[in-house]
């Protein structure tokens, strides 16, 4: 306990020290969505940035070197996923791996019933519950902070991963607070992602990525990109859906985006 109440007073020491003018121009110039959002907002995001800052580490792979516009650019939209909650700020995460460009790996899946297909893929980003670590591609990176409308972005996405970890499954079900949260999230969401594979197995366009017919893992990272980006249209086609994310974030994105309709 004494180590927690240690945990909370250095935290709050950390949102409290005034906010680096540099990282803060960085965040300008670069995070979009950052200028929507309301004062009070700004404030508490740049608190979360400065415990978050203080807390992981980064490393570059491939060559790539971090610098402060890396390390802001990443935490500003991690942090926005902790706005309004209390937050132990992505408590399983202890390193962020940043590539420059997209990066390779060895990747089996599964093609038909008892076919296995081995090859190199392409990815931009990852993490697991396991891995106490999170991988990112920094041009994946810097386009998802430059275009907060388009429905990517890979920060918003490997972090929501991260919140799904915190309830110690990889089941697309964050940390809800009580069982009436858990039984109205895992309804709405069953249907919800029985829907998108519906769709993407008849070949219907869809708002939501069909990544998230993965698995209902994958259904909550896409449901949060499309949450943050394209809030009007999600409110508008899936407005349970938005609401179990609206209640769980305490945030109505409505209100910042950028999203034109
Ligand atoms: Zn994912």
């Amino acid at each position: 306990m004494i180590f927690e109440l240690l945990k909370q007073q250095r935290r709050r020491r950390l949102r409290a020290r005034p906010f680096p003018n540099k990282w803060l121009t960085l965040i300008q110039r670069h995070v979009v969505f950052f200028q929507r959002l309301s004062g009070s907002d700004r404030g508490e995001l740049l608190g979360h940035i400065q415990v978050f800052l203080a807390e992981k580490r980064f490393e570059g792979c491939g060559g790539f070197a971090i610098t402060d516009e890396v390390r802001v650019t990443v935490a500003a939209q991690a942090c926005l996923l902790l706005l309004h909650r209390r937050t132990d700020y992505f408590p399983n995460l202890l390193t962020i791996l940043v590539y420059p460009l997209s990066y390779m790996v060895e990747e089996k899946r599964q093609v038909g019933e008892h076919v296995w297909e081995e090859g190199t893929v392409s990815r931009l980003g990852e993490t697991g519950r396991r891995m106490g670590s999170l991988v990112l591609s920094w041009g994946a990176v810097k386009h998802g902070a430059a275009d907060p409308a388009d429905g990517k972005n890979v920060v918003l996405h490997e972090f929501a991963h991260q919140l799904d970890f915190e309830n110690g499954a990889t089941d697309g079900v964050p940390g809800l607070a009580t069982r009436e949260q858990q039984l109205a999230w895992s309804e709405v969401m069953r249907n919800e992602f029985a829907s998108l594979r519906a769709a993407d197995e008849s070949g219907i366009p869809t708002l939501l990525d069909t990544y998230g017919a993965t698995n209902p893992a994958e259904f909550f990272a896409v449901s949060v990109e499309a949450f943050f980006e394209q809030p009007r249209a999600l409110l508008a086609r899936h407005p349970k859906l938005y609401d179990e994310l609206r209640t769980y974030f305490q945030q109505d994105p409505v209100e910042f985006s950028a999203e034109v309709v």
